[in-house]
């Protein structure tokens, strides 16, 4: 093994330009590519140059949009867990099943702890999910309580996996099919109601900017 050190003039280092404040910087979470932050007028999107994953996207009046569609939320969640979602009838008997009805059933029948999971991913989680976003919205819109704001948001992302209504929607959808054969079956109001629940919840991930609810929670300046 040869080494060249010391031989001849060492070469020079290479100039590294200075990197601009970590704030300005965006790193993506698919491929790791570490950018500056694009400026988006409101209806723009950014995508990474490498992977295409969509970076940002600049909505106007997400305040108020976001908050109309959680209060909309919060309105559907009582009819969505405790209106009748399915009406069985069987043997001459009628039953009217909510979410709230089955995780009582699966209490009683000695599945205690899928009963605390159903109640903590289909009711628990969502409502807590729902009562940070609007705590954050509203601190946002009135300027007060940032910090607790900050920790809302935070806990608000720690909290997102848990919360699976969309899970709960498909087994919905998968025990309907299997009884369909086996007894009289009707749908409820219920389920309407937890189908629009899912699909404000949806809309809301779309509107509410992670970037810009970030921005403005960080920055009692930013505009969103
Ligand atoms: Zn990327």
């Amino acid at each position: 093994m040869q080494c060249n050190a010391g031989s001849g003039p060492a070469p020079n280092p290479p100039v590294l330009s200075p990197l601009p404040p970590l704030e300005q910087l965006a790193a993506c979470p698919e491929c790791d590519l570490l950018m500056a932050k694009p400026m988006l007028s409101p209806g723009q999107k950014a995508q990474c140059p490498r992977c295409g994953y969509q970076l940002f996207a600049a909505h106007s009046r997400i305040v108020e949009r976001s908050l109309a569609l959680v209060i909309a939320a919060l309105l559907l969640f009582i009819p969505a867990n405790f209106l009748p979602i399915m009406q069985l009838s069987l043997l001459g008997r009628t039953t009217y099943e909510t979410v709230w009805s089955g995780v009582i059933s699966l209490y009683q029948s000695n599945m205690r702890g899928i009963a605390l999971i159903v109640f903590l991913c289909s009711m628990a989680v969502p409502l807590l999910k729902l009562l940070c976003q609007l705590a954050v919205l509203l601190s946002i819109r009135t300027g007060q309580g940032r910090r607790y704001g900050l920790f809302l948001y935070r806990s608000y992302h720690h909290m997102r996996v848990w919360g699976m209504l969309e899970v709960y929607l498909l087994g919905i959808l998968v025990s309907i099919i299997k009884l369909k054969g086996m007894a009289e079956l009707g749908l409820g109001f219920g389920l309407l109601c937890f189908v629009a629940l899912l699909l404000v919840q949806l809309w809301l991930e779309v509107i509410m900017s992670p970037q810009q609810i970030w921005e403005a929670l960080s920055d009692p300046h930013a505009r969103a």
